[in-house]
């Protein structure tokens, strides 16, 4: 049987105790790789316990030498970029461009927290009442905890850990059972560059692990990554022991091309959004959307470039254009949810052909006249399917997009100024794009979805990051005795 995966306790790489574990598989062949732990409650309390021990000593290290280790981690991360993109390559199946995105988006992150002296500063308020002077100060929290999603193994894990650890908190890693590897390179990377033992954990599950993270008294703040309804479970969870929680959930984001952006660089955008990481993205564009006329010449200049994908073993071959989803079960949805389309909307390029018979593979698919009623325009597939929608106007296109469910984010390709700013100004999500496929925020500003799409107020990484990961703790001083007058503009000779 292949190796079962290690958790981290303290410095130490251990088997846990627990007897079942689920099969990691390469994507791209099938082949069983690894062994995830499916720890139990015991096995977070333990690793709880570890956390806590160590926070007092890591939550009074100054500042300064904190972000030191962020710095040392960020050249260690640079070092072995090429390693960790392999990895992902190989237990996600994203091609090796897509993998080496997934590291660099999480580099981005702890470059960001490098900067934690300046994010954590306070405000300071003299004279705030006569005598007395305010300040306001940010502190950590605790021990955090983070549950990740297969489909980004590097960069959604690092929206988390890097800010939560420089902000002075322990973290506890709960990484998707499908791709353990990425996280536990990247939590040993961060040992080597000088972390105290304790700071960072990694424990490998399921659902018990969730559970036990959401209920566990020690536990401070859960940062939750994944679809609707875990989100929202873990949201409700985490609520009932009185955590602050940030529960990011799935998506279905529109990619709205009016008849002045039918161009080349506007359908690179959208193929990159629509199949890029198999469709694995919770930004990826699911539904286009075309305007009167331009709407058949969309349609198949969509389909042409669909044709020139290649599909294969990303990590043998550089110049395959798509890679698989992640397992069989996945497969089989998606397959079901092409075959169920069927009998309703014409089916323009159907990914259940031609595809490799090793793999968990799916081709891309494009599924035309899809409306509001139609199951694809409201439930998200999370695969390379597309669906075509054909309203009569952009007003009517906004209508539309805001009756979905989800309020992750909405794209407009044109050259009109005013229809992007009707757009961006009357869509109802939390992240729009005006020509940009993938309007991902970057580590900079915060990851905002809405409605089903996340459950919380502090969306991750960003300042509302550094907000979630701390406290705020006013202090009102008077000191008896002072003079608190001016005594007068001096005069500067
Ligand atoms: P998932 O919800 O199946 O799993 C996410 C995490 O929750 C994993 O660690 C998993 O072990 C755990 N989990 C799964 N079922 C659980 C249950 N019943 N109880 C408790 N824990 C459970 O999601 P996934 O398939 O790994 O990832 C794909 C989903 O993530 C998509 O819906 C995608 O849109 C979403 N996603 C969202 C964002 C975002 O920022 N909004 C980013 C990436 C992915």
């Amino acid at each position: 049987m292949p190796d079962i995966v290690p958790i981290l306790l303290g410095d130490r790489w251990l088997q846990p105790d627990c007897t079942e574990s689920t099969p990691v598989h390469r994507p791209a062949t099938g082949e069983v790789i690894g062994q995830t732990p499916m720890c139990s409650a015991a096995d977070v309390d333990r690793a709880v316990q570890v956390a806590q021990a160590a926070f007092p000593a890591w939550s009074q290290t100054p500042v300064l030498e904190r972000a030191r280790v962020l710095f040392r981690y960020r050249d260690l991360l640079e070092t072995h970029f090429e390693e960790l993109a392999e990895i992902i390559c190989r237990e996600n199946g994203k091609t090796r461009d897509e993998a080496r995105g997934d590291v660099r988006r999480g580099v981005e992150v702890v470059e960001l927290a490098c900067g934690v002296g300046h994010l954590m500063k306070g405000e300071v308020l003299p004279e705030l009442a006569r005598g007395i002077d305010g300040t306001a100060t940010r502190e950590p929290i605790g021990v955090c905890a983070g549950i990740t999603p297969f489909n980004f193994p590097a960069m959604v894990p690092m929206w988390m850990y890097p800010l939560a650890i420089a902000c002075g908190n322990c973290f506890l890693l709960k990484p998707s059972e499908k791709v353990p590897y990425t996280a536990n390179r990247l939590a040993e990377l961060f040992l080597e560059a000088g972390l105290p033992a304790g700071v960072f954990g990694i424990v490998h599950g399921g659902r018990e692990v969730v559970e036990a993270l959401c209920l566990h008294p020690g536990i401070a703040a859960v940062s939750f990554v994944g679809s609707s309804p875990v989100a929202r479970r873990v949201y409700e969870l985490a609520g009932q022991t009185g955590k602050r929680c940030q529960a990011a959930g799935g998506a279905k984001n529109t990619l709205l091309v009016m008849p002045d952006a039918l161009e080349e660089q506007t359908l690179d955008a959208l193929l990159s959004s629509a199949f890029g990481c198999a469709g694995q993205r919770c930004m990826a564009g699911s539904l286009l959307i075309g305007i009167g006329d331009a709407c058949d010449e969309l349609r198949d200049q969509v389909a042409s470039a669909m044709d020139t994908l290649s599909m294969g073993d990303t990590l043998a071959d550089d110049s395959v254009g798509m890679g698989p989803v992640i397992d069989a079960r996945a497969q089989k949805r998606l397959r079901g949810s092409i075959e169920a389309a069927t009998p309703d909307m014409p089916l323009v390029r159907d990914g259940r052909q031609g595809v490799p018979e090793e793999g968990f593979f799916v081709g891309p698919t494009l599924v035309d006249e899809v409306r509001p009623e139609h199951s694809l325009f409201s439930e998200e597939l999370f695969g390379p399917v597309l669906g075509l929608m054909r309203p009569g106007s952009l007003q009517e296109a906004i209508e539309w997009i805001n009756r979905i469910p989800f309020g992750n984010a909405a794209t407009i390709f044109t050259r009109d100024g005013g229809a992007a700013r009707t757009f961006a100004r009357q869509v109802e999500c939390g992240m729009v794009g005006i020509n940009v496929g993938v309007p991902a925020p970057m580590a900079l500003f915060s990851f905002s979805g809405w409605d089903q799409s996340f459950f919380g107020d502090l969306h991750v990484q960003g300042m509302e990051g550094v907000l979630f990961y701390t406290r705020q703790k006013t202090t009102l001083t008077r000191w008896q005795g002072a003079t608190t007058a001016f005594t007068g503009v001096g005069e500067r000779t």
